[in-house]
């Protein structure tokens, strides 16, 4: 048998090697139209960056050695210019002597690859815009690095290849431009996942254009103008085109075999060209989407290498069948990993079928143990039987081996019920008991079996504020460091105490942090007999991520940046980091928020004036978090920066917060009401209602007499001994039973007074005491004063809690202002 191959890269050569440990006597002729065989394309754009340092190491192969161990005849520089499908032969033409001639074969595969493609731009044929496809491409880049010292680049196209150019480019020193033509950068995520992309390459300094594309090139000597549609010019020693890849067929297309809507080779699930002795894989055919079973393409070398395999199989009378490809991917953007396996919702809503979604972020290993830090996962599964669609995981650690657990889980044909099942191996080191997976399936098998309602960061904007109530359930810290518009504050942890705040007739929409603590709310309310209420998945980090400044514009000037105020790095001013000597550090590695910036911010408290505070996180939102608390503090942010996935941050204590309790000034208004006197209790009210209206947090606690204000009128039945009941009939039950403290004339006074307040237009007292409770004050009833005067709860008006001198203290040491009446 004689099996000729043409292309000796990732399918090729795969092929060729396979075939002959099946087969000892085939002919194998391989046919390579460039210099090299089997090299690691997937290594290039690190040797660009010398972090691959020796180039025979992209080398895997070479026809030699092919030779020698496989016996195959391997003929590089012999490019296969045609295909005659009746005669069993092919044309290859030598680049060394250009001379053509013919090959017959009884089997030909087809491994040629894609190019990149190249629009037809003006200006575009100059030697300063490269291409990156091959060894040759490589060294040409690497060689004008080397040798010109570029200041700038500019990489066209945020795809896989784009990204790991603009990281490897950035390790040598040049400013890099990143011009992308769709909404967010590598196309296979969703814009709300490769948001976090966009805050990564910000912090890295990348400079990026979203929405824009290139439409003409210019050249003088020594640089070359990028004029972007945008109307922007940017001037650049150096252009990469990254644009996508376009499948080789025109040698398939030419010979007659069927090509494909889109422009690749069709095969059956055997891997046979329309002509069944002629074989085609990799890069240059079209695929089953391994969800839709769509024809796509999906440019990747794992496919590619399957494929050579299975044909070589199936050639020497295997019955192997490719079930499609799911698109699993991974890519390193400087200090994140980036994967995705399966479907994204464009490709989902494109094919019409119906999903539900799930952001989960989770630690990557024991928060305990060091280096965790938080993975974002984003699960997309059938809303109504959990069938995993897709996934796309973003984070600094463990990223890989999540996103393979996934990706066997579909090719398994698993459920979001199955993830919560699955036994992961777990040591503190690696994972936590609940792996990220397992947390994911967790999130996701609720809301499928509608145990949680969610809702999604992009529907906030359609909330209709009039009939809903918006809860930001974390602590009031996190709140103050930023929050979703119209978004009211009820700690989870207050949240049974507060139900008077959230009225039942509205819908409620709950989130946190990342969702963890929206749900346990959600569940608090459910139980509590609410109806329609939704906790956001992914919380405020999602949301927060996704709702911010996406592109990174106008940073650079031609050899300096201009502006960093979307970078967010602070350096020392005039004095040297390095030299800053700590006086307390603290390290938070590991925690989420609000962890980090609670340290912070207690360690600061018990700091002296002056002081520097060191601290080590790797939570990615500490860099904008600290900034903001140190904003708002008025402490000093000496210097944060980031290396090896951990931020160090310098902090000075600034004396005017000495006693901040939190990061913002405070406003809060506590008012402890002891008197039982109607003018008093107005006064209270009047008070209340302003200090609500001008949106202060108002707790008012009542103790002794005050309790009466908040009797009920009717008399209530409930057990009390006889000094209790006496006390009862003694003291004034319920607001319109109270006395003047002056001039109260058997009741006369009392009454003038509610005659002159509705003639002056002033509100009762019970109406007062409406309008507070409706405003959100908080009625507080002192426990120890009712147990002493025998009043049970029963007996009291709605809407009011009962609170010990804990909550007493706890909410004037958030206020400003406590007032004794
Ligand atoms: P190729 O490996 O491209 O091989 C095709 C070969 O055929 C070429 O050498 C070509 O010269 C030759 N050829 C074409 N036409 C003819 C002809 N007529 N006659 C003779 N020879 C011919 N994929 C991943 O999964 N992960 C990665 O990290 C990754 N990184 C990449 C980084 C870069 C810079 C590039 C360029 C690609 C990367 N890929 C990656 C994609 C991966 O390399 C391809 O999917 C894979 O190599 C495709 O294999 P293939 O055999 O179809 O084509």
């Amino acid at each position: 048998m004689k099996v000729v191959i043409v292309g000796g890269v990732a399918g090729g050569a795969s092929a060729a090697a396979r075939l002959r440990r099946i087969n000892e006597d085939a002919q194998i002729i391989l046919f390579e139209k460039g210099e090299y065989i089997s090299f690691a394309n997937c290594g290039m754009p690190y040797y660009i960056g010398e972090v691959i340092t020796e180039k025979d190491k992209l080398i895997v192969q070479t026809p030699e050695k092919m030779k020698e161990r496989f016996n195959i005849d391997v003929r590089i520089n012999s490019e296969v210019t045609k295909i005659i499908p009746d005669k069993k032969m092919i044309e290859v033409r030598s680049s060394i002597d250009n001379k053509t001639y013919t090959e017959s074969y009884d089997k030909l595969v087809l491994s040629p690859g894609a190019e990149p493609i190249r629009p037809n731009l003006p200006g575009i044929d100059c030697p300063r815009i490269y291409t990156l496809r091959n060894l040759p491409d490589t060294f040409k880049i690497k060689d004008f690095v080397d040798e010109m010292n570029p200041k700038r680049a500019v990489v066209i196209g945020a795809g896989f290849i784009g990204l790991e150019v603009t990281e490897n480019l950035s390790h040598r020193g040049i400013k890099v431009t990143v011009v992308e033509l769709a909404d967010h950068v590598i196309g296979p995520l969703d814009y709300d996942m490769a948001a976090l992309v966009h805050q990564h390459m910000k912090m890295k300094n990348v400079e990026f254009y979203l929405k824009d594309a290139v439409k003409a090139f210019t050249h003088t000597t020594s640089y070359t103008n990028v004029e972007l549609t945008s109307g922007r010019t940017l001037k650049t020693d150096m252009v990469i085109m990254g644009i996508g890849v376009r499948p080789e067929s025109h040698l398939a297309s030419e010979a007659g075999l069927s090509v494909g809507k889109t422009g690749g080779i069709i095969v059956n699930e055997h891997l046979q060209t329309s002509d069944p002795d002629i074989y085609a894989v990799g890069d240059a055919i079209e695929v089953t989407d391994y969800i839709s079973g769509n024809p796509v393409l999906i440019p990747l070398a794992g496919p590619a290498n399957k494929q050579g395999r299975m044909v070589a199989d199936n050639i020497c009378g295997g019955n192997e069948t490719y079930n499609g490809t799911q698109g699993t991917s991974i890519v390193k953007v400087f200090d994140i990993t980036v994967a995705i396996t399966g479907n994204n919702e464009k490709t989902l809503t494109r094919n019409d079928i119906e999903y539900e979604k799930s952001f989960t972020h989770s630690p990557s290993h024991a928060g305990y143990y060091p280096g965790s830090i938080p993975l974002s996962l984003k699960l997309l599964f059938e809303k109504n039987n959990g069938k995993i669609l897709g996934a796309q995981i973003i984070g600094y650690d463990g990223v890989d081996k999540r996103i393979d657990v996934i990706s066997t889980a579909m090719r398994a044909g698993m459920t979001v019920f199955d993830l919560e099942k699955l036994e992961l191996a777990y040591a503190p080191p690696y994972s936590s008991a609940k792996d990220p997976v397992n947390i994911a399936g967790y999130v996701a098998a609720n809301i499928v079996k509608k145990e949680s309602e969610i809702f999604h960061w992009n529907e906030i904007g359609s909330i209709n504020i009039e009939k809903s109530l918006l809860i930001d359930v974390r602590t009031q810290m996190e709140f103050d460091l930023g929050t979703i518009e119209g978004a009211v504050n009820i700690p989870v942890d207050e949240l049974r105490n507060r139900l008077n705040e959230i009225p039942k007739d509205k819908d409620i929409f709950i989130f946190c942090q990342v969702g963890l603590r929206g749900y346990i709310a959600y569940k608090i309310l459910i139980q509590k007999g609410y109806k329609n209420v939704k906790n956001l998945s992914g919380g405020y980090k999602t949301y927060q991520l996704a709702v911010q400044k996406q592109s990174n514009e106008d940073i650079y000037e031609y050899d300096k940046i201009t502006k960093d105020d979307d970078i967010r790095s602070v350096n020392c001013e005039g004095t040297e980091c390095n030299s800053i000597v700590a006086d307390i550090q603290v390290d938070v590695c590991g925690q989420q928020c609000p962890g980090p910036i609670m340290q912070v911010y207690n360690s600061i408290k018990a700091m002296n004036d002056g002081e520097v505070l060191q601290v080590k996180a790797t939570d990615p939102a500490f860099q904008g978090d600290i900034t903001k608390w140190c904003e708002r503090t008025g402490n000093k942010l000496l210097s944060i920066n980031s290396e090896n996935n951990t931020y160090k941050a310098l902090i000075k204590k600034v004396r005017q917060t000495a006693n901040a309790t939190t990061s913002v000034a405070r406003t809060d208004k506590t008012m402890v009401v002891f008197s039982n006197d109607l003018d008093k209790a107005i006064a209270t009210f009047i008070i209340a209602n302003g200090a609500a209206a001008m949106g202060r947090k108002i707790t008012l606690f009542f103790t002794f007499w005050g309790l009466n204000i908040l009797r009920r009128p009717n008399k209530v039945k409930v057990k009390k001994d006889i000094i209790a009941r006496m006390f009862g009939m003694m003291m004034p039950r319920g607001s319109r039973k109270l006395s003047l403290s002056q001039m109260n004339m058997l009741g006369m006074g009392a009454l003038m007074i509610r005659f002159l307040m509705k003639k002056k237009n002033v509100l009762s007292l019970e109406e007062l005491i409406s309008q507070a409770i409706a405003a959100g004050v908080n009625l507080v009833a002192c426990s120890m004063s009712m147990d002493i005067m025998g009043i049970k709860k029963e007996e009291l008006i709605d809407g009011v809690v009962i609170g010990g001198v804990a909550s007493f203290l706890g909410t004037s040491e958030e206020a400003d202002m406590t007032l004794f009446i």
